[in-house]
């Protein structure tokens, strides 16, 4: 079972059943192992700002923000306790094509690519003879990064064109023709336009494919059609926000300002899953959904003021790591919530397992498929970065997700807490040294051991990240886009 997936199952399964082990345990329950592999990222999607995973629009409770989200959960496995790797998107995107979490990918920051010598999901597919196709909007999944590795064809449909003097000295309100600008042009209609001439073509075609989306629209700024504002908001606000994130995120929010501000945030998501469902009743109209795995997740969240701030990429609180993640079609059980912890950086290995995908030896992600086999399963200890040393707001942290626990460290002043999620959910309130008992110092000394287990593993790895040279470009849009310390140095916040 190497080179090419089979195109006649009927020859096939025979010699599959001797030679592929569990796969056939899992695929025959559903009939066919998938052929296809559809992965959807949408950036900054916030797990509970999800219908299925609890969220409610409290002015018209039949107006989901997630209704494509929610049909395709319902029809395979929902994980509700799944994590990123980071809380910004471009080490989640390296962790999610690479299977390695950040400390061993080691992209960090904007000045940082990954290093060639390792594997991509798409070089993986590309090796076995797939389609691959990558279509996205927004500046942390460039090419230059390393994500075009192993993609016939990999689309930049983001366009925010700004002088940089206008990001600097700027009044709150002044860049608002650039944020609706880039709002236009960097938008959902775009990538579903793109994905679906993709699909056609690949419908038409012998070859098995790997389509990759990553869609921007629920990013800062919230900036949704008006007819989706007018279902979600209320329309009796009369305060300051307008979902300008350069303008706003320095003002003192008042409740109501946040509950608008999280509003305006379910319109932008309901308009990205309007078009995600058009390209999913694409796949089944063109007669590929039967055969074609999908994965949808995100690569983090968002705060909305719970520790002082709006945005992502300062903490790696619950609020900005926990991700969606469903997994859909041949070889996964429908309608299964999963309560065990997963990480993006197990996504290659489950899909590996699904496609009969042979998997580098050092990739550390584990398959999913067990987590989905038995309800008790745990999951797996997410392990959590955030070192961005050099965009103007230096935050060095790591942390370890597992049960009901997360241990953050913070190695710019090696400072250890630990918080109990199931007292403290909002993690607001770190268990004080004095309290700590000898359950809790297990808990810590299993994350140490874990992220000690990380250094081991990096003796594995076939090459180290390397420095990344952005075209003036990218870091225009990466200023416009408030990285780069540029539009959003973090001085207004706390
Ligand atoms: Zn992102």
């Amino acid at each position: 079972m190497t080179g090419s997936p089979p195109r006649d199952r009927g020859v096939s399964r025979p010699i599959l059943f001797f030679l592929a082990g569990p796969l056939v345990a899992v695929s025959c329950a559903d009939g066919q192992p998938p052929r296809n592999l559809v992965l959807l990222s949408v950036d900054s999607l916030r797990a509970d700002h999800v219908s299925a995973l609890g969220r409610t629009n409290e002015l018209r409770p039949d107006d989901l923000t997630t209704p494509a989200f929610d049909r395709l959960a319902a029809g395979g496995a929902l994980f509700e306790n799944a994590f990123s790797s980071s809380s910004w998107t471009l080490p989640a995107h390296a962790s999610l094509m690479t299977g390695l979490p950040d400390e061993l990918h080691g992209v960090h920051d904007n000045f940082q690519r990954l290093a060639p010598e390792l594997d991509t999901m798409a070089e993986l597919f590309s090796r076995r003879g797939y389609r691959t196709a990558g279509f996205f909007s927004g500046p942390n999944v460039h090419p230059v990064y390393g994500f075009g590795q192993g993609f016939d064809s990999y689309v930049d449909l983001s366009h925010v064109e700004v002088d940089p003097a206008r990001l600097e000295n700027h009044q709150p309100g002044d860049l608002r023709d650039v944020h609706l600008a880039s709002h236009q042009a960097i938008t959902s209609p775009a990538l579903l336009r793109h994905a679906s001439e993709f699909l056609e073509e690949a419908a038409a075609g012998d070859a098995p494919f790997f389509l990759f989306v990553h869609w921007w629209d629920p990013h800062y700024d919230y900036l949704a059609p008006p007819e989706y504002v007018a279902r979600f908001v209320d329309p009796s606000y009369a305060g300051p926000v307008r979902g300008l994130h350069s303008a706003e995120r320095v003002l003192r929010m008042q409740p109501e300002d946040l509950r608008h501000l999280r509003r305006l945030y379910d319109a932008e998501i309901r308009y990205t899953d309007d078009h995600i469902g058009e390209l999913l009743d694409q796949l089944d109209s063109a007669g590929l959904a039967d055969s074609t795995l999908v994965v949808w997740t995100a690569d983090h969240g968002e705060e909305f003021h719970e520790h002082g701030r709006w945005g992502h990429q300062r903490t790696l609180f619950d609020d900005v790591v926990r991700v969606p993640l469903l997994m859909a079609g041949p070889g996964v059980p429908a309608g299964v919530r999963v309560g065990g912890i997963a990480r993006l950086y197990d996504v290659l290995p489950t899909v590996a397992e699904l496609l009969d995908l042979p998997l580098p030896g050092y990739v550390l992600g584990l398959s999913l498929a067990p987590l989905w086999r038995d309800p008790e399963h745990a999951g797996y200890p997410a392990v959590l970065r955030l070192a961005v040393p050099r965009q103007g707001y230096p935050v060095d942290l790591a942390a370890v997700r597992f049960g009901h626990a997360k241990v953050l460290e913070d190695r710019s002043n090696q400072r250890t807490v630990l918080y109990d999620l199931e007292r403290d959910p909002g993690e607001q309130h770190p268990i004080p040294a004095a309290q700590l008992g000898i359950d809790h110092r297990s808990v810590l000394a299993r994350a140490q051991a874990e992220l000690e287990a990380l250094e081991r593993h990096k003796l594995r790895l076939p090459g180290r990240a390397q420095s990344a040279e952005l075209p003036a470009e990218l870091a225009r849009q990466l200023g416009a886009a408030g990285y780069l310390g540029v539009d959003d140095d973090g001085a207004g916040e706390d």
